[in-house]
């Protein structure tokens, strides 16, 4: 089977002919179909955390696929299954990662990986959900918006008319707005530096939008909230200078600030922090907190009723054999919502 594999930090994805071992000790193997792409194989890619001990390895972790085959203990999927698979863990066995191959050589994989044709995955990485579920909103359902609806549901605790401001409204950013509109928060103000993207977040709930590269954004927000300091601010960015605007942002008595984005390897905040003796929280995301088979299965069940929109989520597509363009795509900021990899 062809898979994506990052070879060389900063180099484009080569694609190789990988060797699938014997499943093991609750590993599945599932038939991707789509996967999507994520600021975090951007960041595996181009090295932010620092140096890749684990090259040449594959990557990617939110897909949809079908249940080939199950190994010994497999008892969350059968074959045939539709599954979101997502890297958080859910129930079942946490198995041993896979060691792929390709001429002679052992390939390196976390527990899920999606850019390939067919993976090896745990099955605690996997949820399965209804068929008329298609296979790109699957993969959707594996990071970005279980993410962005998390940290709204699960970290922040957000409540009807209370206020956050988003930094950063790419693919986990426009998830935060719409679950910050599905609780009915006000105001929702989203922050970016691309005017397409603000549009785009307006179209799923932002109230308020704030270019970072045309105005004063700690003045901005400050008017917004009356001077008092948002109920929720979050951070898609990772970037030191914004999380230090997002946390000065915050309601100093009883506001949360959520980080989510990745930090670069290295870097320290300066934050005055006293108020959070006072009831002031700052706390970093994993993943939303998404508990995958108790919510995956609730934001399948919006989707289905119309009240979560994912179809709009999706902006541009490419195959497997493309995939660099891909990576050129989101890695460069130039597209609104998800991009997704069909394989
Ligand atoms: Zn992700």
């Amino acid at each position: 089977m062809k898979a994506a594999v990052l070879v060389k930090q900063n180099a484009p994805l080569e694609i190789y002919e990988v060797g699938l071992p014997m499943l093991d000790i609750g590993q599945v193997l599932v038939r991707i179909e789509h996967s999507g792409i994520c600021g975090k194989q951007i960041d595996e890619i181009t090295g932010r955390q620092g140096e890749d001990r684990f090259l040449p390895h594959l990557l990617g972790h939110e897909g949809g696929g079908e249940v080939v085959e199950i190994g010994p203990g497999v008892t969350k999927v059968k074959v045939g299954d539709r599954v979101v698979m997502h890297w958080v863990k859910g129930s079942g066995i946490d198995s041993a990662a896979p060691r792929f191959n390709h001429k002679g050589e052992v390939l390196s994989a976390g527990w899920v990986t999606t850019f390939s044709e067919y993976t090896i995955a745990s099955e605690n990485r996997l949820t399965p959900v209804a068929d008329d579920v298609p296979s790109d909103i699957r993969a959707l359902l594996g990071c970005a918006v279980t993410t962005g609806l998390g940290i709204v549901f699960n970290n922040a605790k957000l409540l009807p008319g209370q206020s956050i401001a988003v930094f950063g409204v790419g693919g986990v950013g426009i998830n935060v707005v719409q679950g910050a509109n599905l609780v009915s928060a006000y105001p929702i103000v989203a922050i970016d530096r691309s005017d397409e993207k603000l549009a785009y977040a307006r179209g799923f709930g932002a109230t308020h939008t704030i270019n970072a590269d045309k105005e004063d954004v700690a003045g901005a927000l400050k008017e917004l909230s009356k001077g008092r300091g948002f109920a929720a601010t979050v951070d898609t960015t990772g970037l030191n200078r914004v999380r230090e605007v997002a946390y000065d942002a915050t309601d100093p008595k009883k506001g949360v600030t959520v980080l989510c984005g990745v930090p670069f390897a290295g870097d320290r905040l300066s934050i005055d922090s006293f108020p959070l003796h006072m009831g002031r929280r700052l706390i970093g995301s994993h993943g939303g907190d998404t508990a995958p088979d108790v919510d995956i299965p609730r934001y399948v069940a919006l989707y289905l009723l119309g009240k979560l929109r994912l179809d709009e989520l999706i902006t541009a597509r490419f195959p497997l054999a493309d995939i660099n363009s891909a990576v050129d795509l989101v890695r460069d900021g130039k597209t609104c919502g998800r991009c997704v990899i069909a394989m």
